[in-house]
């Protein structure tokens, strides 16, 4: 079919490698240390080519390579109204890289100024959480812990 053809070979002309990943189509802890988002990111699947390596100039235009939000764990809808910048996507986008970035914060200054323990912080996180299991909160404490560890590691 014609219409395909000239489809394929338009898009094939048109991509550029993805700078996230650099065209590997996921993204390994260099990428992340390259881009600093060792604290906001994990290894796995490129969010940005979605795991194809390419993505078109226009992405790369319209979403900033290291856009905190922009990760696997967003639904195909909600990316696309990112990459298309719709007005409440971007906003959300900006509003969940602030709530990282003030609990990175809070992290710091429980630990370095209120000297508290990784453990008394992670069983501060978690109070919302007394409802579920113990299984899950074992579970949750532990990884909680693992991440605060490289929160205030990253100042020691
Ligand atoms: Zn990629």
């Amino acid at each position: 079919m014609a219409f395909f053809s000239w489809l394929f070979r338009r898009r094939k002309k048109t991509t550029v490698t993805c700078p996230r990943c650099l065209g590997k189509g996921k993204v390994d802890l260099n990428d992340i240390k390259r881009l600093k988002m060792e604290l906001k990111w994990a290894p796995g699947r490129c969010a940005y080519c979605n795991g194809v390596g390419k993505v078109a100039p226009e992405m790369v235009a319209n979403v900033a390579v290291d856009e905190a939000y922009l990760t696997t764990d967003l639904t195909n809808r909600v990316r696309m109204r990112l990459i298309n910048k719709d007005p409440e996507a971007v906003m959300r986008a900006a509003s969940h890289e602030q709530s990282m970035d003030d609990f990175i914060e809070q992290v710091r200054r429980l630990y370095f100024a209120e000297n508290r323990s990784t453990e008394e912080i992670a069983t501060i996180y978690l109070q919302s959480g007394l409802d579920m299991d113990h299984a899950t909160y074992i579970r949750e404490k532990k990884e909680l812990i693992e991440y605060i560890n490289r929160v205030v590691a990253k100042d020691a």
